[in-house]
């Protein structure tokens, strides 16, 4: 079985060793300090998230996936996606920054042949 170890923010270690553990951002009961506590530290677990639909995912521990999964939808769909270790998040993939390079407004209406 794995053991899963985490640091809290007043720097007392937890260890769970069923599934679910805690992930970065989360809060937790620390026995120690006998009070609510943040999860500092944990393993990395990557989601993603759009910033524009419903669009979101669970990648686990490697980040690469979690970046090639978001950069892929950022392409189709010109989303911004918000790439997360926990709760925390990292950075935001695909955000414009320059006005010169604004996305053509997303049309489902079809186009009228001209004439
Ligand atoms: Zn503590
Ligand atoms: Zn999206």
């Amino acid at each position: 079985m794995t053991k899963h170890t985490v640091t809290l923010e007043c720097h007392h270690i937890a260890t769970f060793s069923d599934a679910g553990p805690p992930i970065l951002g989360d809060t937790i009961y620390c026995v120690r300090c006998q009070a609510m506590r943040e999860v500092t530290e944990a393993p990395p677990e990557y989601r993603i998230r759009c910033l524009r639909c419903t669009f979101t995912r669970m990648l686990g521990p490697m980040r690469l996936t979690a970046e090639v999964k978001a950069a892929g939808h950022v392409r189709r769909k010109a989303h911004p996606v918000a790439i997360y270790n926990g709760h925390k998040r990292i950075y935001v993939m695909g955000e414009k920054r320059s006005e010169q390079d604004t996305p053509l407004p997303f049309t489902t209406e079809p186009i009228e042949p001209p004439f």
